[in-house]
């Protein structure tokens, strides 16, 4: 094997990084990075233009945010009251299956696994035997968002009482409170416009931004958090985009806040609608909500009006139209620019994956931390496991499409896309005989899909052979005795808005009304 030369060996420590973009991507990579890099002596600066705005919508998470939390040494419940935070403990899907049916996707895991076995083959046994009961009913985090309540979880616990929590939160409040703390982490903050990259010919490395206002800035690496624009990977390195329409084919949104209608629901809903879907998002000061739809399918007056008339209170703003299209950049790192955010990808908010993404690509960079020789060797491992995460996604977002059962033009469509290799042979593992099958860099675990699968009724024909060792009537008792421990579990919880007032309320959370 060839030695390194000296130089391979010791490279030239990164001195400097320019992020460009002050949005959610812009601040949460800042934050990160100031307190991570902080004994490496590394300036960053961020350069971002007041005169452009942001995307302006972002407002549910995963779980991954709490960890983002904890990387970046946030204080949460400070974060939570700076941004009106309330708390999330899954998705409640309205409508996929028809008008009137409802399913969760809960932050949490369902019953117990029993001699090796899991869960889910016993409650299809019980099922087949005639028993209906959702598998919600295995799983303390579905009865507490249905119920309202919350407590924080118990570790160690029973799988059925095992779960965890994400946040929903004022996307502009969040950014600035990100902004503050990374400015107190000695990040410098340049409001300017950047007009283009300078590049070295030799190597092609960017060397520095041109900005209107604050002439040239320099920098070792840069991380293009510029947004659907992609002003330094999309644009001047020309790094192509692949395109995910024909698997996601929604390409448009509309959001439009109002005050809140009724109580602080502890989690996000997704409302399956004629040509798209639409989320309700519920903050301590307002109700974010949103319109994801297909132009092929729908006007954008259409789609402003559909929403508009569903709203829960006042409307609290004008509508935001958004356009869209899903995908992923071919390399999201090439020589010294990583993207992230919407300059890196799209893919649409249904899972609330977006910021998730954010965080696992700057820990990824920090994990591959190049120095200033920029081995490509790094970028190609940051793009291969980018790349797959990003399809795990997709594959999980078209799951939700594909399984549901509507009759408009546009989820008659999605009902006839072909699925990618290792989506279909996941969906035909299932189905067939209820076995997950797992792949590298899912975002998403078992209890995920399987609340996907339960909810859109993609039931397995068989269930494992050793969940029949056990007579059904020792089936039953074992899964009555779960259902009466997830019930002692909600009593001894407290109403969500009780948390939220009692932990994080913000002082100006009164302005939607409730
Ligand atoms: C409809 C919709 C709903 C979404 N919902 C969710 C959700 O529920 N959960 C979730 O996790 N994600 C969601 N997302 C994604 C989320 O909004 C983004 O991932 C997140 O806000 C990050 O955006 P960004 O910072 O990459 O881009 P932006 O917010 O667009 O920020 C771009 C920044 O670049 C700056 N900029 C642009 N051009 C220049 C220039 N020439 N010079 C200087 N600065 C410049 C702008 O000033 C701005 O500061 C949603 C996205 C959409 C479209």
């Amino acid at each position: 094997m060839p030695q390194p030369s000296p130089s391979q060996r010791s490279g030239d420590p990164i001195r400097s990084i320019v992020i460009v973009g002050g949005g959610t991507a812009g601040w949460v990579a800042a934050a990160l990075l100031a307190k991570r890099l902080e004994r490496q002596d590394i300036m960053i600066t961020v350069v971002e233009s007041s005169a452009i705005g942001t995307v302006g919508v972002g407002e549910a998470t995963t779980p991954a945010i709490r960890d983002y939390f904890r990387a970046a040494e946030l204080d949460e419940f400070a974060v939570m009251k700076a941004a009106n935070a309330t708390i999330k403990l899954g998705i409640r899907f309205d409508g996929w299956t028809g008008e009137d049916s409802s399913f969760f996707h809960p932050f949490g895991l369902y019953g117990v696994a029993s001699n090796g076995v899991a869960f889910h083959h016993y409650w299809l046994k019980l099922r087949a035997a005639g028993d209906r009961r959702p598998i919600g009913d295995y799983c303390l985090a579905t009865q507490l968002a249905a119920a309202n309540r919350f407590m924080p979880p118990h570790r160690p616990a029973p799988d059925y009482a095992f779960f965890d929590w994400a946040v929903h939160f004022d996307a502009a409040l969040f950014a600035r409170h990100l902004a503050s703390v990374a400015r107190a982490r000695g990040v410098r903050h340049v409001d300017a416009r950047m007009r283009r990259a300078i590049r070295d010919e030799t190597t092609g490395l960017i060397t520095a931004i041109d900005t209107e206002e604050a002439g040239t800035i320099g920098a070792d690496l840069f991380v293009d958090c510029t947004g659907f624009r992609s002003l330094l990977l999309g644009q001047s390195l020309e790094e192509p985009y692949v395109e995910w329409t024909d698997l996601l084919p929604c390409d448009r949104a509309v959001a439009m806040p109002c005050a809140h209608g009724g109580p602080l629901t502890p989690y996000t809903q997704a409302i399956a609608m004629p040509a798209g879907w639409r989320w309700r998002i519920p903050l301590q000061h307002r109700v974010g909500n949103g319109y994801v739809y297909s132009s092929r399918h729908l006007s954008d007056d259409e789609a402003v009006a559909a929403l508009a008339g569903r709203l829960e209170g006042e409307r609290l703003g004008e509508p935001n139209l958004i356009r869209f299209v899903t995908g992923r950049r071919r390399r999201f790192w090439t020589g010294n620019c990583v993207a992230l955010g919407l300059a890196a990808g799209f893919l649409e908010p249904l899972e609330s994956t977006s910021i998730t993404l954010i965080f696992s690509g700057i820990e990824r960079l920090l994990h591959l931390f190049p120095d200033r020789s920029f081995d490509p060797a790094l970028a190609e491992d940051y793009n291969r496991i980018t790349a797959l995460e990003y399809e795990r996604v997709r594959d999980f977002l078209l799951l939700h499409y594909w399984g549901a059962r509507r009759e408009e033009p546009l989820w008659r469509a999605m009902r006839d896309v072909e699925l990618p290799e290792k989506l279909a042979h996941k969906v035909r593992m299932f189905i067939r005989r209820g076995r997950m099958v797992r792949y590298e860099w899912d975002a998403f675990q078992d209890p995920s899909w399987l609340s996907m699968f339960a909810g859109l009724d993609l039931l397995p024909e068989r269930w494992d052979p050793l969940a029949d060792y056990f007579p059904i009537e020792e089936v039953t008792g074992a899964l009555s005795r779960i259902r009466d421990q997830i019930a002692l579990g909600l009593k001894s919880s407290g109403s969500h808005e009780a948390f939220v007032e009692r932990n994080f309320r913000a002082d100006n959370a009164s302005s939607g009304s409730r």
